[in-house]
C-alpha cells in the first residue's frame, strides 16, 4: 500500500515487462514526444493514454507531460496554440486531432496563492518536476508516465498496483483534493463507470459529504463533464453512480425532485431508458446529441410544470413552450447547455404536443419539420418507458414512416383529430423500480 508521502523513488517498469507498444500510440503523439526530446526536453505520455493502453483499451486521446514551458512548446510546433486560464496548456493540432502538452506542475500545499478561502484552486500555474507533477494528478491510475527515452513506465503513486486491483484512488487526502477541485468527484464516477473500477473506500467516503461543493463549479465546466459522463457509452453506469453518491441532485435538482417522488416508478424509468438507448447508439457508432440528452433529463420537470399551466388554462403547446423555457433557464444555472442545443431541446418537447395532431395534411407537414426525427424518437422513448396511452400513437408514426404515399394518405384520413394527448395523463403503472441503485461491487 502506498501512502502519499513523496519518497522520490518511482517504480520503473522496463519495456519488456509491460504491454504498451508504439504501434498503439498515435503517430501524432509520437511525433510530439520525439520532437520535445530532440530539443533536449523531458517528454512523457501520461494520463488516460497510458492508463487505457495498460488496460488493453483504445485511448480516447493522448496527453503529454514535459519540462518545457508552454512558450517553449509553442516555439517547437507551428501548429500549436496555448489555451486555458486555470492551467496553461499547449494544444498541438494535426488536422482534427489535438495533442495536449502540459508542463510539469508543482504542488500548492493547501491554501496558498491561487486557492480560494474554501480550498478551491483557482489558478494552478506553478511549474514543477516530474515527481511533483505525478503527485498533483487526480488518481493514481492517471499518474503513470510512459518515458519516450526508453519506453519504460514510471509510477510514483502506486498506480500500477491500483490498475491491477481495479481501484480508483485519489492521490493524497481525498477530502482536500475534492475541495480543491470538486469536478474530481465527477471524474471518479466517470472512470468508475467507464472502466468498471471500484472507488477506494478512503476516496469514496468524502464524496457523500461534499456534493454541495459542486455548486461552486462554473456551469460550463459541469456541462463539459456531463457530456463525458453521459455521451461516452457508459451513461447508465454514470447515472446510477451519481445517484448512489448523491451528486445527481446538485447537477439536476429539478429532475432529482421528480425522481424522489416516483409516484409510479415512472420518471426513473424514462431517464434510464433514455440513457440505455444512448449507450446503445454510442456502441453502434451512431451520433448522439446533447439536445436529446437534456430533453430526456429534464422532461419530467417540464411535464409536471406544463400540467400545472394547462390546468390554469393554457393550451398544451403553450404550456410546453413556457414550461420548457422556465426549466431550461433554471437548469442552466447548474449545468450549462449551449443555446444551439437548448433550442432543439425545447423543440423536441413542444413537438410532443404536435405529434398527436396528425389528421389531414398535418402528419406529412410534421414529417418535414427539422426536429421530427428526434421528436419521434423521444415519443418512442416515452411510450417504452411505460406511458401506455402513447404506445398506439408511437406505433401510428412508425407505420406512417414505413409505408408509401398512398397508404400515408389513408392513415392520415383515418387518424383522429387529436388523441393520445402528449401530457400523458392516462399513464398506468407498469413496474416499480428501487429508488436508489446499489453500489457496484
Ligand atoms: P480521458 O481522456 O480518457 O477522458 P484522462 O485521464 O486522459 O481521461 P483528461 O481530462 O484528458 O483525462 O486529463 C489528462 C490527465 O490530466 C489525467 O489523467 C490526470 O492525470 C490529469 N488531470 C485531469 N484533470 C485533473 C484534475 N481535475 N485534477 C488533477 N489532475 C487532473
Ligand atoms: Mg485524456
Amino acid at each position: 500500500m502506498k501512502t502519499d508521502h513523496h519518497n522520490g523513488t518511482p517504480r520503473i517498469v522496463p519495456r519488456p515487462e509491460h504491454i504498451i507498444t508504439r504501434a498503439n500510440i498515435a503517430e501524432t503523439a509520437l511525433k510530439v514526444l520525439y520532437r520535445l526530446r530532440a530539443a533536449g526536453f523531458e517528454s512523457y505520455l501520461v494520463g488516460g493514454g497510458v492508463r487505457d493502453l495498460l488496460l488493453g483499451r483504445e485511448p480516447k486521446d493522448f496527453d503529454i507531460a514535459t519540462d518545457a514551458h508552454p512558450d517553449e512548446v509553442r516555439a517547437l510546433f507551428r501548429n500549436c496554440r496555448l489555451i486555458g486560464r486555470r492551467f496553461r496548456l499547449a494544444h498541438v493540432h494535426f488536422g482534427r486531432e489535438i495533442i495536449e502538452v502540459a508542463t510539469f506542475r508543482g504542488s500548492h500545499d493547501g491554501a496558498g496563492e491561487g486557492a480560494a478561502g474554501d480550498g478551491m484552486i483557482l489558478r494552478d500555474n506553478v511549474y514543477g518536476t516530474l515527481e511533483e507533477d505525478a503527485w498533483r494528478r487526480d488518481f493514481s491510475i492517471n499518474s503513470l508516465y510512459y518515458d519516450i527515452r526508453d519506453f519504460s513506465v514510471v509510477d510514483f503513486t502506486g498506480g500500477l498496483d491500483d490498475l491491477e486491483a481495479g481501484l480508483l484512488r485519489v492521490i493524497g487526502d481525498a477530502g482536500q483534493r475534492y475541495r480543491e477541485d470538486p469536478v474530481r468527484m465527477l471524474r471518479a464516477i466517470r472512470f468508475a463507470a467507464k472502466l468498471g473500477f471500484r472507488i477506494h473506500p478512503g476516496s469514496e467516503t468524502p464524496i457523500f459529504e461534499l456534493g454541495e461543493t459542486l455548486e461552486a463549479v462554473p456551469s460550463a465546466r459541469l456541462y463539459e463533464e456531463m457530456l463525458k459522463l453521459f455521451l461516452s457509452g457508459h451513461g447508465v453506469a454514470s447515472f446510477e453512480l451519481l445517484r448512489h453518491y448523491d451528486l445527481f441532485r446538485h447537477l439536476f435538482p429539478m429532475t432529482e425532485a421528480c425522481l424522489a417522488q416516483e409516484e409510479n416508478g415512472f420518471p426513473h424509468q424514462m431517464v434510464l431508458r433514455g440513457l440505455e438507448n444512448t449507450d446503445a447508439r454510442v456502441a453502434e457508432g451512431k451520433p448522439v446529441t446533447p439536445a436529446f440528452l437534456f430533453a430526456v433529463l429534464l422532461w419530467e420537470p417540464v411535464r409536471a410544470r406544463a400540467e400545472v399551466l394547462q390546468a390554469e388554462g393554457m393550451s398544451e403547446i403553450q404550456a410546453l413552450q413556457s414550461a420548457g423555457e422556465t426549466v431550461i433557464v433554471l437548469s442552466v444555472r447548474h449545468v450549462a447547455l449551449p443555446k444551439r442545443f437548448s433550442l432543439q431541446t425545447r423543440e423536441i418537447w413542444v413537438m410532443q404536443a404536435r405529434l398527436p395532431r396528425r389528421n389531414g395534411k398535418r402528419a406529412a407537414r410534421l414529417l418535414e419539420m427539422p426536429r421530427f426525427r428526434a421528436a419521434y424518437d423521444f415519443l418512442l422513448l416515452r411510450a417504452e418507458s411505460g406511458d401506455e396511452a402513447l404506445q398506439e400513437l408511437a406505433q401510428w408514426w412508425t407505420d406512417f414512416q414505413a409505408v408509401d404515399e398512398e397508404s400515408r394518405a389513408a392513415l392520415s384520413r383515418n387518424a383522429p383529430a387529436d388523441s393520445g394527448d402528449g401530457s400523458g395523463k392516462k399513464r398506468r403503472r407498469r413496474r416499480r423500480r428501487s429508488k436508489k441503485p446499489a453500489a457496484p461491487e
